[in-house]
């Protein structure tokens, strides 16, 4: 009789797998490496899976291929702005859904303004207090 441990036996079924292993995905947008480095770190630290984008082209391509939760997204960007890339985002119904929570340098009232009106729903001024931040993400994601 052979021995094999590969058999039947071996293999699991999807529904036993951990429950624990599916974590949300995040997509950080963010064109300052410091920024970017610092909120993945963050977010890799309360257990979300992050994926970065370097400006707003880029992230377009990664909330198609990746499926975000979720995006941060900073204002100030070469090419397409962060309100722009809201405004491409919430006109397509395949990504309408997905909140956006704006991370950015500025804190002028008419930019922010002007990003809910967009479709954010969040909006954090840099330097980030971090606590806040992961409370807001926790509770859009769940
Ligand atoms: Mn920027």
């Amino acid at each position: 009789m052979p021995r094999s441990g590969r058999g039947p036996m071996k293999k699991r079924s999807s529904h036993a797998r951990p429950q624990a292993t599916v974590r949300k995905k995040i997509l950080v947008v963010e064109d300052d490496a410091t920024s970017m480095k610092f909120l993945s770190l963050l977010l890799e630290g309360a257990g979300y899976e992050v994926f970065q984008a370097t400006y707003s082209l880029p992230a377009l391509f990664r909330v198609v291929r990746n499926a975000p939760d979720l995006i941060l997204a900073d204002l100030q960007m070469p090419i397409m702005n962060g309100l722009d890339l809201i405004r491409q985002l919430k006109g397509h119904r395949d990504t309408a859904h997905i909140p956006i929570v704006v991370v950015t340098a500025s804190d002028d009232a008419a930019n922010q303004k002007a990003a809910f009106e967009a479709g954010c729903v969040g909006y954090h001024t840099k330097p980030v207090d971090a606590r806040e931040l992961l409370k807001q993400v926790a509770g859009l994601v769940k």
